[in-house]
């Protein structure tokens, strides 16, 4: 089917004359510069953080281009994947009149950020066992269905969605198909950004938050063609990604193999908990995952959620959420941080039980 990019896009996007910075305006490196009413004398910190930052961070999407295999220009940077979320409904939904598909349960941020842009979000659930139903998704898409969100490997169950149903959605929808890929590196299916070239209406998403353990400086990528990717940099704040955050990334990016021994690690701490928790006769259900969490079904999520608390162990309670019914997802911790959690566990169970 067609797919045009243009037609997708909200009218008064399309016209819109960006905001030019100054670093927009002159990109060498020398010189003196008066252009952007910066401090000349440095900052009142022992670094110097008194110059803008480069605005389309260009020596940190070559270094990612090179990793992830895709050219710099298929590649948009923002702060955390949440503002490419936002910017994404921006570019593409008319308030109040376009709207998007959910796959609930699915990650939060989809329904939140399309409600702070007043877009209709249509829900198809996924099946008992976390996956998509595209006969579904097709009944609910009309000419004002702009973007479907899928998750893979899904927050909150940890499957991974089958690739062959994404690629339908690719195929048959006119709309934009996003892939959020979060949890990408703690499995070793291939990532759909080998289906760029192939696409034109398909965004990847991935981010620095999990794997790479950089979740405080607030980085996400968003893969998709050089079009979609100059929308998102036209609408953007100019500066959306500080230089420290750009330089420190540069310097993460080099040290791939620690990033790799910490996934490794993580992917033995989710066996060991898995095998302990399987142990457990109150343990009603332990979802597969490929991700970094379990989803674990037990009898009174939310008390022993509470009482879990009152031990200082904090897990995430999602018993009220589709499909999740008495389900706790828990974050694979550390050897120490596991064993803390299922010791508390037994021991909150015990007056539940009797
Ligand atoms: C954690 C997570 C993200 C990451 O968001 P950032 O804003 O990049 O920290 C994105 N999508 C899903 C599904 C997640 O679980």
């Amino acid at each position: 089917m067609s797919f045009d990019l243009n037609s997708l896009l909200r009218p008064h996007i399309a016209q819109l004359q960006p905001y030019t910075s100054a670093r927009d305006e002159y990109t060498g490196k020398e010189g003196v510069f008066l252009d952007a009413n910066e401090n000349p004398y440095g900052s009142v910190t022992d670094a110097d953080f008194n110059r803008y930052p480069d605005p389309y961070q260009s020596a940190l999407k070559e270094k990612i281009a090179l990793i992830k295999k895709v050219r710099p220009s298929q590649i948009f940077l923002g702060n955390g994947s949440d503002e490419a979320i936002d910017l994404l409904y921006r570019a593409f939904c008319r308030p109040g009149i376009d709207n998007v598909i959910l796959l609930p349960p699915t990650y939060g941020m989809y329904e939140v950020s399309a409600s702070i842009n007043d877009v209709e979000t249509r829900k198809v659930s996924l099946t008992s066992d976390f996956q998509l139903q595209p006969e579904k998704i097709f009944d609910q898409i009309d000419s004002n269905t702009k973007i479907i969100f899928v998750c893979t490997p899904n927050n909150p169950s940890g499957n991974k969605v089958n690739r062959a149903d994404v690629l339908l959605l690719l195929k048959h929808f006119k709309g934009l198909v996003v892939v959020d890929e979060a949890y990408i590196d703690f499995n070793d299916e291939p990532s759909f950004t080998t289906h760029l070239d192939e696409y034109p209406n398909l965004l990847v998403m991935q981010t620095f938050s999990k794997a790479w353990g950089l979740a405080s400086l607030r980085l996400g990528m968003a893969f998709a063609s050089e079009e979609l990717i100059k929308i998102l940099n036209k609408i953007k704040p100019p500066y959306n990604i500080s230089g420290l955050t750009q330089e420190t990334v540069l310097a993460a990016l080099g040290n791939q193999e620690k990033v790799e021994k910490m996934i490794l690690e993580i992917l033995k701490e989710r066996e060991f908990l898995k095998s302990e928790l399987e142990k457990l006769d109150f343990v009603k259900k332990i979802h597969p995952s490929q991700a970094n969490f379990l989803l674990v079904q037990v009898p009174q999520a939310t008390q022993i959620y509470n009482d879990l608390i009152d031990q200082k162990i904090i897990v995430r309670n999602r018993a009220k959420v589709l499909l999740c019914e008495d389900c706790l997802r828990i974050t694979v911790g550390t050897r120490e941080e596991n064993t803390a959690f299922l010791k508390a566990l037994q021991a909150v169970v015990k007056p539940i039980q009797s």
